[in-house]
């Protein structure tokens, strides 16, 4: 199993026609690029947990997720490569077929249990693995070790003095984290990837080491809901593939690449702005798609 290589971090610069129209210097930082199967925000977010489960002796780390989940998908890797056991408790019921992520999920080692829909809700560890030695991790990797992790993602930034930084917010955990660490001059912009989840504010604000500091969530681009998608959205990825050769997940980058194209358009950002977009991974889940939708 390779390991993480943070040196593979890029920051990019985006061509895209709508940016040089509106006048703005647009960057991407590519935390896709650090590990096949550990993609983008989510080995930051399970760092420290994984530094707790290892200090504290445990032999096993517990999460929770769906069947296309990157959270269980990058926890699966990062366990076998910290030579932890992991369980992942998966939401419904087992299917016939396993989805491509689980698949590998189990490949890399991961005990998968399912749990129909009312149970998982509950997010209980089944009783027969809480009498053991494990550490959880909550679902997507929400909490206060998350966002530690997600405020070192701007470490690995070449670029500096931006004014805007936005990213795809599913619990809200790297914004706070990307919150927390950037300059108080720059503004942090978060494009909700799920439908009116209007409770996300708060969840971030609960994040935040420094009360005062403000971020913007942006409700309008979720194309439907949670991983919902339109055809719009693929023309947009691959158009956008084309003109940076950055490709994107349909449930958090495409969405995010989308926004910030369709609010600079609407000159949302100022002429002369910098900003920077974050690649947070994801692009496995693009298998689930079918064959030739992407042209990447
Ligand atoms: C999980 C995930 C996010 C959302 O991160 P949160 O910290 O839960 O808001 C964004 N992008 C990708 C690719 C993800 O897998």
């Amino acid at each position: 199993m390779e390991n993480i290589n943070l040196n593979n971090i890029t920051t990019d610069r985006l061509a895209a026609p709508v940016f040089e129209q509106r006048k703005l210097d647009v960057y991407i930082l590519r935390l896709d690029k650090i590990h096949p199967f550990i993609s983008g925000n989510k080995w930051f977010k399970l760092q420290y947990h994984l530094e707790e489960a290892l200090s504290l002796g445990k032999k096993t780390l517990v999460t929770f997720g769906g069947a296309w989940s990157n959270h269980i998908h990058a926890t699966a890797a990062a366990c076998k490569i910290n030579k932890l056991e992991a369980i992942g408790i998966i939401r419904g019921e087992e299917a016939g077929t396993l989805s491509s992520t689980l698949i590998q999920a189990k490949d890399l080692g991961m005990k998968l249990i399912f749990q129909g829909r009312e149970e998982y809700r509950k997010k209980s560890v089944p009783e027969d693995i809480s009498t053991g030695d494990h550490y959880i991790v909550n679902e997507g990797g929400y909490g206060e070790k998350g966002a530690s992790g997600a405020a070192t993602i701007l470490q690995h930034c070449q670029e500096h003095d931006f004014s805007h930084i936005c990213c795809a917010v599913g619990t809200g955990t790297m914004l706070a984290g990307l919150t927390n660490s950037s300059d108080p001059s720059t503004r942090t912009v978060g494009i909700s990837v799920m439908k009116n989840n209007m409770a996300l504010s708060a969840e971030v604000e609960k994040l935040l080491t420094d009360p005062a500091k403000e971020f913007d969530i942006i409700h309008d681009y979720h194309f439907g809901g949670y991983a919902k998608k339109t055809t719009e959205l693929f023309v947009f990825m691959n158009e956008f593939y084309t003109h940076t050769s950055v490709p994107t997940d349909f449930v958090y980058t495409g969405k995010l690449c989308f926004a910030i194209s369709d609010l600079a358009r609407k000159n949302y950002f100022p002429a002369g702005s910098k900003i920077l977009l974050i690649h947070s991974g994801g692009l496995q889940g693009n298998q689930s798609l079918g064959k030739g939708t992407l042209i990447f």
